[in-house]
C-alpha cells in the first residue's frame, strides 16, 4: 500500500502499519470505537496527558515521572557519584540493552513515517465533536465518577442494581419493556445484543457495548468465572495486574497487591480444552521479571512463548523519557505464553500462527496505567481461535467480544469518557 493508502486505513481502523518493519502505532480511540455502534470514545477524555496543552489543564506535571526535575534537584543529581550497579540491576541493564536496538529501530520508523507523525497532533480533536461537545464531556468530567472499589465493599453492595436500557429509541425518562435491572456487583452483566446499550446506576450512565459481559467483584471471588464446563473457557487470557511499585501516584490510583495473591488466580481453570494464549503486562522492574519467568508462569502452568514491547511516545512523537532513564523507561512488555488443561500440548493442537518474538507497539498513553487496547491484535496467535472466548483480568472497561472482570471494570465505560456519536 501506499503511504496515503496506510494513513487512510490508519484514520479508520487506529493501526498503521510502517512499511518495511514490524512495529504497529496504534491510536487507542480510534481501535475502542469499533466496539461502539452509537456512541465514539472521546478523545480529549482518553488523551489526558502527553499532548501539548498538558500543562494548561494541569494533568502531565504530577502525573508524569518524566517531566524534568526542577533545576534543584538536577544539581543534587549531579554532584552524587554514581555507585556501581547491584548484580539484580546489572541484569536489567543487560535485558535492556538487549531490546535498546529494536526500540530505538522502531521510535526512527516512527519519526520517519512524516505524514503519520503530523496525523499525530491532531489524534486529540478527530473532527467529530464540536467545541460545545468538548466542553460538555469536559464538564462532566468534573462531576465525581463512582469508586466502584468502596462501594463494593459497603455492606449495601449485593443491593446495587444497575439499569441497561436495550430499546434505543427511548431514554431512562420512559419506561419501556426493554429495560432490565440486575445485581452490579459479584454478578455477570450481558449485553448480548448487536449495539452498544446505555445503563445507568446511582445516577450515572455507562455504555455497556454489543457482546460483551463484565462481573466486578474483589479477587475473592474471581473463582465464579471458572466455567462449570471446560468446553466454555477461554482461548484469550489478557491480564493487567495491580503490581506493587513505589509510585506514590498508583497509590492514589488503586490499591495494589503482594505478587503472592497471583499466584492463585485460576488460569488453567479458566483455559479452554483447545488451550489459550495467555498475555500479561509486567514492569520494568527486574524482580517482577524474574517473578514471572520463575514462578508465576510456572505455577499457573503456562509455557512462556515471547515478549512484546509497549512503547510510549507524546503527540510530537518523541518518547515520554529518555529510552535509558534507569527508573522511568518509555516502555513495558507484555509477556505472552501458552496455557493448556492437563498433559494437552497447545502448540500441536491448534496449528496457528507462531507468535514473532519482540513484537513493538507505538502509542500515545492515556490515564495512569491504562493500557492501549491490543486485544484483538493477538488473536491471530490464538490457539484454536475460530470462536474465540477472550477473557482480560483486573479490566478497567469493557470490549465488544470481551468478558471482562475485575473491581472495577466499567471504570472507563462511564459518560464522560463515552460521547454520543
Ligand atoms: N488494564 C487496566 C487499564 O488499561 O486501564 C489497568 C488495570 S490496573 C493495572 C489494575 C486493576 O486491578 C485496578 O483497576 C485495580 O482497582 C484492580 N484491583 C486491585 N486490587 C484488586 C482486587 N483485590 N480485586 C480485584 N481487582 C483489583
Amino acid at each position: 500500500p501506499t503511504t496515503h493508502e496506510r494513513l487512510s486505513r490508519f484514520l479508520k481502523s487506529g493501526i498503521y502499519r510502517f512499511e518495511n518493519s514490524t512495529a504497529i502505532f496504534i491510536d487507542p480511540v480510534r481501535v475502542l470505537n469499533r466496539f461502539y455502534t452509537r456512541f465514539r470514545v472521546s478523545p480529549t477524555a482518553y488523551y489526558s496527558r502527553f499532548f501539548d496543552d498538558d500543562d494548561h489543564n494541569g494533568n502531565s506535571k504530577e502525573e508524569t515521572p518524566e517531566a524534568p526535575p526542577d533545576s534543584r534537584k538536577r544539581k543534587r543529581k549531579k554532584e552524587k557519584k554514581p555507585r556501581p550497579l547491584n548484580e539484580t540491576e546489572l541484569i536489567a541493564q543487560r535485558r535492556h540493552q538487549e531490546v535498546r536496538p529494536l526500540l530505538l529501530k522502531a521510535h526512527e520508523t516512527l519519526l520517519g513515517a512524516t505524514e503519520l507523525l503530523a496525523a499525530l497532533k491532531g489524534l486529540r480533536s478527530d473532527g467529530h465533536f464540536t467545541d460545545e461537545e468538548c466542553r460538555g464531556s469536559a464538564l462532566k468530567r468534573e462531576a465525581n465518577e463512582l469508586n466502584f472499589v468502596e462501594l463494593g465493599r459497603v455492606w449495601q453492595s449485593p443491593l446495587y442494581e444497575i439499569s441497561l436500557n436495550f430499546d434505543q429509541d427511548q431514554n431512562f425518562t420512559q419506561h419501556g419493556g426493554d429495560q432490565i435491572s440486575v445485581p452490579v456487583f459479584n454478578n455477570f452483566v450481558v449485553n448480548n445484543g448487536d449495539n452498544d446499550v446505555e445503563a445507568e446506576l446511582l445516577n450515572r450512565n455507562y455504555i455497556i457495548p454489543r457482546k460483551s459481559c463484565f462481573y466486578m467483584s474483589d479477587l475473592k471471588e474471581i473463582h465464579n468465572l471458572v466455567p462449570v464446563e471446560c468446553e466454555s473457557g477461554f482461548n484469550l487470557i489478557l491480564i493487567d495486574p495491580p503490581w506493587e511499585n513505589s509510585s506514590a501516584h498508583q497509590k492514589l490510583k488503586y490499591r495494589t497487591l503482594p505478587n503472592r495473591y497471583f499466584l492463585s488466580l485460576p488460569i488453567e481453570q479458566l483455559t479452554h480444552t483447545s488451550g489459550a494464549l495467555v498475555a500479561l503486562w509486567v514492569t520494568n522492574r527486574e524482580k517482577l521479571r524474574r517473578f514471572v519467568e520463575n514462578e508465576l508462569f510456572p505455577s499457573w502452568g503456562v509455557k512462556y512463548a515471547a515478549t512484546f514491547y509497549w512503547l510510549k511516545v507524546k503527540a510530537d512523537g518523541q518518547l515520554i523519557s529518555q529510552l535509558d532513564l534507569f527508573h522511568h523507561r518509555p516502555y513495558e512488555c507484555l509477556v505472552l505464553g501458552y496455557s493448556s488443561q492437563k498433559d494437552v500440548d497447545v502448540v500441536e493442537l491448534s496449528g496457528h500462527v507462531p507468535i514473532p518474538d519482540n513484537q513493538v507497539f507505538i502509542s500515545v498513553p492515556g490515564d495512569y496505567s491504562r493500557k492501549p487496547p491490543i486485544g484483538d491484535l493477538l488473536l491471530e496467535y490464538v490457539p484454536g481461535s475460530k470462536d474465540c472466548h477472550r477473557l482480560e483480568l483486573f479490566a478497567r472497561e469493557l470490549g465488544a467480544g470481551w468478558n471482562c472482570w475485575g473491581n472495577e471494570p466499567l471504570h472507563f465505560q462511564d459518560t464522560k469518557y463515552i460521547l454520543k456519536r
